[in-house]
């Protein structure tokens, strides 16, 4: 039997692969959350609403993130958001809207291209709910994040988003790849409440985040 030109293999074990990125082996490794709103374990929670995160972030979906960051971020991050999107469909199922957390521009062009959008619309296409980019833009130009305190972090990214249209009585899930402080989506929250939103939820695929 010939063999093809580009095989795929599995992202984790290099095994040959038909379809997807991960074998069933190593998706197994990715462990899901119980899908609970975590919104009181998050540092700032404000304009969020509710949020959900299917994985923890444990050695393999750091991994899978990872490679995604530095290789092939449209096939990985919409193929990462279809896997979530399969596990959360119902979870997220009353949200009239997605969107993701935008990069900066000079991040944009540096990395790139955002792979939260990608993720968003591979999670978008298999849950149905229409997704909209346009929805949330990054205003100023923020400095990084690690060097701050946690009060200079909100400052600085509180103003970071800006929403361009009307979203009077919408309710909008925004999508990144991993919830960490949540100080970024709630600066994305404040944008849409600006504009009107009802409802804001945040969808990441993985947190470091335990149960309290
Ligand atoms: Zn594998």
């Amino acid at each position: 039997m010939m063999k093809l030109v580009f095989p795929n293999a599995c992202l984790s074990c290099r095994e040959d692969l038909d379809l997807g990125i991960l074998c069933n082996s190593c998706q197994n490794k990715l462990e899901k959350t119980s899908l609970q709103n975590r919104i009181e374990e998050i540092h700032f929670p404000e304009f969020i609403d509710e949020a959900y995160v299917c994985w923890w972030y444990n050695d393999a979906l750091q991994d899978v993130i990872h490679k995604m960051k530095y290789s092939d971020r449209a096939r990985i991050g919409s193929e990462l958001g279809r896997l979530a999107g399969e596990i959360m469909g119902h979870t997220i199922g009353h949200l009239d809207y997605l969107t993701a957390v935008p990069l900066h521009h000079v991040k944009k062009r540096d990395r790139g291209y955002n792979q939260a959008l990608w993720i968003g619309k591979g999670f978008a296409k298999t849950v149905k709910i229409p997704m909209d980019p346009s929805i949330l833009k990054r205003k100023t130009h923020t400095v990084s994040q690690t060097t701050l305190d946690r009060e200079e972090r909100l400052q600085n990214m509180e103003n970071a988003f800006v929403s361009s249209r009307p979203l009077k009585g919408l309710k909008i899930g925004i999508i990144d790849d991993v919830l960490t402080t949540g100080a970024t989506m709630s600066a994305c929250a404040k944008a849409l409440k600006d504009k009107g939103a009802a409802q804001v939820t945040a969808i990441t695929l993985g947190t470091p985040i335990i149960n309290l």
